[in-house]
């Protein structure tokens, strides 16, 4: 049962996440939550830094596609500016959501890395899917109230299958 909540890997930050690993190990789809993972909470800027990682993963003709729980005003804009295609209010982890996602990246679930940084919504459900789950530490502890309540679970499952976690350094890349 916890093994649905084991990721892949567990890396610090979506820039530990690198494009050249990911066509390695043969994926040609990535699947990402927005909030905590790409940018912090609501934050309606996207980096020159996370430009420049989307620009690479597409430049290695990697399919990416946003997948969030959030409204669609805050979704649709950054993904637009970024010109990725997004489902927002997509109801993860059900798999309804990822098997949305999976059509617009053309993908095969093994051949799809799902990246997040909630484990019973991105992990869980990517798992579940059987996709490659890559988890990231949420980048701003400032957080919708829902979430807040469920990293009080999170916390102690994630403490649970510490021994079990594939952890990835800044730096390092993982693949
Ligand atoms: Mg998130």
């Amino acid at each position: 049962m916890l093994r649905l909540f084991v990721p892949d890997v567990y890396v610090p930050s979506i820039y530990a996440v690198n494009a050249e690993a990911l066509v390695r190990k043969g994926l040609l789809g990535v699947v990402t939550d927005l909030d905590n993972t790409l940018v912090a909470w609501n934050e309606p800027q996207a980096p020159d830094k996370l430009v420049h990682w989307l620009d690479d993963l597409r430049d290695r003709g990697l399919k990416v596609c946003i997948v969030s729980n959030n409204k669609e005003v805050r979704v649709r804009p950054f993904a637009e500016q970024l010109n990725i295609p997004a489902l927002y209010e997509a109801g993860k982890p059900r798999m309804r959501a990822f098997m949305k996602a999976l059509e617009i990246t053309g993908t095969h679930p093994r051949q799809t890395a799902m990246i997040g940084d909630q484990l019973f919504t991105d992990i869980a459900g990517g798992n579940r899917m059987g996709m490659y789950t890559i988890l990231v530490v949420p980048i701003s502890d400032k957080e919708w109230v829902g979430t807040r309540v469920m990293r009080l679970v999170e916390r102690r499952v994630l403490r649970f299958i510490a021994p079990s976690l594939h952890r990835i350094s800044e730096g390092e890349h993982q693949g």
